[in-house]
C-alpha cells in the first residue's frame, strides 16, 4: 500500500503540516537530527506520545548473547546493540494545571519543519487545554555540526488567550526510558531493558548531569544540561536530581501576549576508558563552549557549516520537484550520518533509529562513501580510519575462519562480527572489496597519498590476502571464489558470485599496484614480489560466469539453470519474501532480493560491453524483487546506462522517496541511509553517467523525458567540477582551481579538457530507439509513477 504524500514538496524544507499519530514513529526518523556523533530522533519535546524515543551516541552499544539453536564453529557468540542513551530532549509544559499533551485538549495548529539549509528542526504548536486555556509553543532544535557533543533547543511559550496563565516548564535528562515492544522482523533492533546503571547525578541551579555505565560493555556516558531563561514576569528556576533523572523547573505567571523563553544546552560524552571525573569535566567543558556561543552563535555556525556543504554538494533537478526535495533530504541525512563520526562507523540507519541494532554494513563503503567522496571527502577519510581501526579484529576473524588477511564483519559497531546468520553474514565476503574500492576512490578523488601510505596499503594488502586464501586456481588455471554470498541475499553460499569476483579482481590489482608504489612499507608488511605476482595472477585468471546459450552473465555459477520463482503464485502481501518463505526455497530459485549483477555492471562497468549490459539488464530485471532498499538506485543507474531513462527515473524516485513516502513501511526504525545516498547515485551516476573506473572521470549524460536539466558539482583533487546537463548538451566548468589547472575527462567516450578559462559544452547523443521493452518481475514494477510530463 502506498501512502499519500505526507510532506508538501518544497525545495529546502521537509514540512509536516499536521500531527498524524499513525506515522509518529516514521516522522521521528525523518526529523532526526544528528552530526554523526550525537543523534536525536524527532520526538516531540514533551516526550509523549512517541513512536520510539531515541537518543544515540555513535558506537555506544551494549553486548548481548547471540543464541543459536545449533551453534557451529566460528559462529560469533556476542552481538552489539546500540543503546538508547539519556534523553535530553525532554521539555514538558504544565499549562495552568494540565500537562501539555497533544492527545488531550485540542491541537489548533501543529507544524514541524526540517530546514536543510539551517540544520534545524522547528516546531510550532497552538494548543487548547481540556480546561480551555490556550498556548502557542515554538521550539527549535539543533545538533551542532561545529561542536560535536552539543545539541540545543530554544523553547518559547506564549499565552494565546486573553487571561494571565501559570506555566511550568520541566526540562529533563532521563535515562533508561521504557521502549515500546518490537516486532520479530529481523531488521528491527533487539530491545534492551534498562541498559544503563547509574553512577552519578548532580544538579546546578539551572541544570545538571547524569553519568551512567552499561552493564556488560562497560561504556560510560555523561549527559549534561544547562538553561538560559528569559521571561518578562517573576520566574523561579530550580533543579533536582535522582539516579535516572535530573529536572530543571521554570515557573512563572504570564500575562496575555507575554512570552517565556528557555534555551536548553545539552552535551554528551562517552568513553570506554576515561574516568568518571574526566567525563564529567568533558561534558561540563562542552556546555561552557556552547553557552559561550549562545543560541544565536550556534544557529549561525550551523548555517555557515551547511552553506559550505551545499555550495559543494547541492544537486539541482529541473523537472521533478519531489526528487529535488528528496535528493537534498538524502544528502542532508548522509551528511548528518558522517559529518562528525570521526573514526567511528556510519551505520545503515545513521543515528536516526535503532534498526539493524545500529550496525554498519557494506552499505557504508558501497553507497554512502561514494557520495561523500565527491561531496564531503573529509568524512570519508574518517570512515576509512574507522575501518582501519578494526583491522586487528578482522585479522583475528580471518584466522578463526582459517583464512589469511582480514575478514571484515558483515555487521558491527565496534569491529567484531555481530551477524548470527552466517549465510548472509560471514559468507558475504564482498565487504572486503567494497572497503578496498572506497579507499581507491577516495585516494583517486582527493589525491590523499598520506592516507594511502598510512592505512590504505595495509587495508589493501590484508584484503588481497583474504581473496588469495579464499579463492583457488582450478586445474585449468581459472581462479574461483567458491561458497560465498554476493549482495543478493536470496542467492547464498554459491560459487563465483560475479560481483564478488569482479570487485575482488580490482582489489587484488589495486593492492599489487599500491604495494609497488610503497615498496618499503610493503616490505614491512612482508609483501614479496611473488605474493604481489600471485595477486595479479589471480586477478587475471578470475572466472566470470557466463551462459553461452542465453548470452547473459550469470550472477553466480549455474544461476541461469536454477528453477524460476513462481511469481504468478506470489501475492503482493507476501513481500518482502524473506518474511514469508523459507530461505532454502529462495536460495535454490532464480529470485533476486537486490541488484547484484547490476551492481557489478555499475561499479565494474569496465568489465562488460554495452550490449552485454543491455542483455544482462533485461534478464535480471525480470527476476529482481527489490526486497532491499539498496536495489532501486543501482537499477536506476543501469537502466539509464542501457537506455531506459524513464525507467531509471522511476527507480530514482523509489530510492529517493523511500523515507519521505515510507515506501517499505519501516522508516520508523530509522532512515535508509544507502537508499538516500542512492538518490544522489541515481542522479549523478545514472543521468550524469559518472564513472571513475580507470582513474579518470567519465560522464555519459542523458536525461529522462521528464527532466529538463540536472546540475551537480564534484570535488576533484581539491578543485570543483560543475556539470550542467540539459536535454541536448552538457557543460563542464572548473572552479576553485589554480589558473593553469586542467581536468581531463571523457564525455560519452570522447576526451574533453576542462580548464579555468571557460566552460566546455558537448552535445549529448540522442537516446536509442531500438530497445525492447524491459519487464519487471510480475507485480514488482517501480513503486512510484513518473511526474507529469513538463511539456
Ligand atoms: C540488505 C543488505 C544491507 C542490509 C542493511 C539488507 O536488507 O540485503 O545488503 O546491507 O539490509 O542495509
Amino acid at each position: 500500500m502506498i501512502r499519500e504524500r505526507a510532506y508538501p514538496v518544497e525545495p529546502w524544507h521537509v514540512r509536516e503540516t499536521r500531527l498524524d499519530m499513525d506515522v509518529l514513529a516514521q516522522s521521528e526518523s525523518v526529523f532526526a537530527l544528528s552530526n554523526g556523533h550525537v543523534g536525536l530522533r524527532g520526538n516531540l519535546d514533551e516526550g509523549e506520545p512517541h513512536g520510539l524515543p531515541g537518543t544515540y551516541l555513535n558506537s555506544f552499544y551494549e553486548l548481548r548473547p547471540l543464541p543459536y539453536a545449533e551453534a557451529g564453529f566460528g559462529f560469533p557468540e556476542s552481538g552489539q546493540t546500540i543503546v538508547n542513551v539519556t534523553n535530553g530532549k525532554l521539555i514538558r509544559l504544565m499549562v495552568d494545571d494540565e500537562p501539555l499533551d497533544v492527545r488531550y485538549g485540542e491541537v489548533l495548529a501543529h507544524e514541524r519543519i526540517l530546514d536543510m539549509r539551517a540544520g534545524t528542526l522547528h516546531r510550532s504548536l497552538h494548543w487548547r487545554s481540556p480546561a480551555g486555556r490556550e498556548v502557542r509553543v515554538n521550539s527549535t532544535r539543533l545538533v551542532s555540526f561545529r561542536q560535536r557533543s552539543v545539541a540545543a533547543i530554544r523553547y518559547e511559550v506564549e499565552v494565546a488567550d486573553g487571561k494571565p496563565l501559570r506555566l511550568i516548564i520541566q526540562s529533563e535528562l532521563v535515562a533508561n526510558e521504557t521502549l515500546p515492544p518490537q516486532s520479530r522482523d529481523p531488521r528491527v533492533a533487539a530491545v534492551l531493558e534498562s541498559p544503563l546503571q547509574a553512577e552519578e547525578e548532580l544538579t546546578t541551579p539551572a541544570g545538571g548531569l547524569l553519568i551512567h555505565q552499561t552493564k556488560v560493555s562497560g561504556l560510560r556516558v555523561a549527559a549534561a544540561m544547562d538553561h538560559e531563561v528569559s521571561s518578562p514576569a517573576r520566574t523561579s528556576v530550580g533543579s533536582e536530581g535522582y539516579e535516572d533523572w535530573v529536572r530543571t523547573t521554570v515557573a512563572c505567571v504570564l500575562e496575555p501576549g507575554q512570552q517565556l523563553q528557555v534555551v536548553k544546552y545539552l552535551t554528551y560524552g562517552w568513553s570506554s576508558r576515561r574516568s568518571l571525573p574526566a567525563l564529567r569535566d568533558q561534558v561540563g567543558a562542552a556546555l561552557a563552549a556552547a553557552k559561550l556561543d549562545g543560541w544565536d552563535g550556534l544557529v549561525r555556525e550551523q548555517r555557515e557549516y551547511l552553506d559550505e556543504f551545499w555550495d559543494a554538494a547541492d544537486v539541482v533537478v529541473d523537472g521533478d520537484p519531489e526528487v529535488q526535495q528528496a535528493v537534498r533530504f538524502g544528502l542532508f541525512h548522509v551528511l548528518q550520518a558522517g559529518a562528525r563520526a570521526e573514526r567511528r562507523p556510519i551505520s545503515a540507519k545513521g543515528l536516526t533509529g535503532p534498526g539493524y541494532d545500529g550496525h554498519a554494513f557494506w552499505d557504508t563503503e558501497m553507497f554512502v562513501l561514494p557520495v561523500l567522496t565527491y561531496t564531503h571527502p573529509a568524512a570519508v577519510r574518517d570512515a576509512l580510519y574507522w575501518r582501519f581501526s578494526t583491522l586487528e579484529q578482522a585479522r583475528e576473524r580471518a584466522r578463526t575462519l582459517n583464512l589469511a588477511g582480514a575478514a571484515f564483519p558483515w555487521r558491527t559497531i565496534e569491529g567484531p562480527e555481530s551477524s548470527g546468520y552466517w549465510p548472509a553474514g560471514t559468507a558475504a565476503f564482498h565487504i572486503a572489496a567494497g572497503i578496498a574500492d572506497a579507499l581507491r576512490r577516495y585516494v583517486l578523488v582527493t589525491g590523499d597519498r598520506d592516507l594511502e601510505r598510512e592505512i590504505g596499503l595495509e587495508l589493501l594488502v590484508e584484503t588481497a590476502r583474504l581473496w588469495r586464501s579464499l579463492g583457488h586456481h582450478d586445474r585449468n588455471g581459472d581462479y574461483h571464489i567458491d561458497g560465498v554470498t554476493g549482495p543478493d541475499e536470496y542467492t547464498a553460499v554459491k560459487n563465483d558470485n560475479i560481483y564478488t569476483n569482479l570487485m575482488a579482481q580490482r582489489n587484488l590489482r589495486t593492492a599489487a599496484e599500491v604495494a609497488m608504489r610503497y615498496r618499503d612499507e610493503a616490505f614491512h608488511l612482508r609483501v614479496t614480489d611473488e605474493e604481489a605476482a600471485a595477486w595479479r595472477d589471480a586477478a587475471a585468471a578470475m572466472h566470470i560466469p557466463y551462459d553461452e546459450e542465453l548470452r547473459v552473465h550469470q550472477q553466480v555459477e549455474g544461476f541461469t539453470r536454477l528453477q524460476e520463482w513462481d511469481f504468478e503464485q506470489t501475492p503482493p502481501d507476501k513481500y518482502p519474501l524473506l518474511l514469508h518463505y523459507p530461505y532454502f526455497d529462495l536460495y535454490r530459485k532464480q529470485v533476486i532480493k537486490q541488484a547484484d549483477l547490476e551492481l557489478a555492471m555499475h561499479w565494474r562497468g569496465d568489465a562488460f560491453t554495452t550490449e552485454e549490459k543491455l542483455r544482462n539488464f533485461l534478464y535480471y530485471e525480470r527476476r529482481t524483487v527489490r526486497d532491499s532498499s539498496l536495489s532501486a538506485c543501482t537499477q536506476a543507474v543501469l537502466a539509464a546506462e542501457v537506455g531506459y531513462s524513464d525507467l531509471a527515473h522511476s527507480y530514482l524516485r523509489e530510492a529517493a522517496l523511500m523515507d519521505l513516502h515510507d515506501l517499505n513501511e519501516n522508516t520508523r526504525d530509522g532512515v535508509h541511509m544507502a537508499s538516500l545516498a542512492g538518490a544522489w547515485i541515481a542522479l549523478v551516476a545514472g543521468f550524469g553517467g559518472l564513472r571513475d573506473h580507470d582513474g579518470t572521470l567519465s560522464f555519459a549524460p542523458c536525461l529522462s523525458s521528464r527532466l529538463n536539466a540536472l546540475s551537480f558539482s564534484l570535488q576533484w583533487c581539491g578543485m570543483r567540477l560543475r556539470v550542467d546537463v540539459r536535454g541536448h548538451d552538457t557543460t563542464y566548468a572548473l572552479h576553485h582551481a589554480a589558473p593553469d589547472a586542467v581536468i581531463e575527462l571523457r564525455h560519452h567516450g570522447k576526451p574533453v579538457r576542462v580548464t579555468c578559462d571557460e566552460p566546455v559544452t558537448e552535445p549529448n547523443p540522442p537516446p536509442r530507439t531500438d530497445l525492447p521493452m524491459p519487464e519487471q518481475a510480475p507485480g514488482r514494477a517501480p513503486l512510484l509513477r513518473l511526474p507529469e510530463n513538463p511539456a
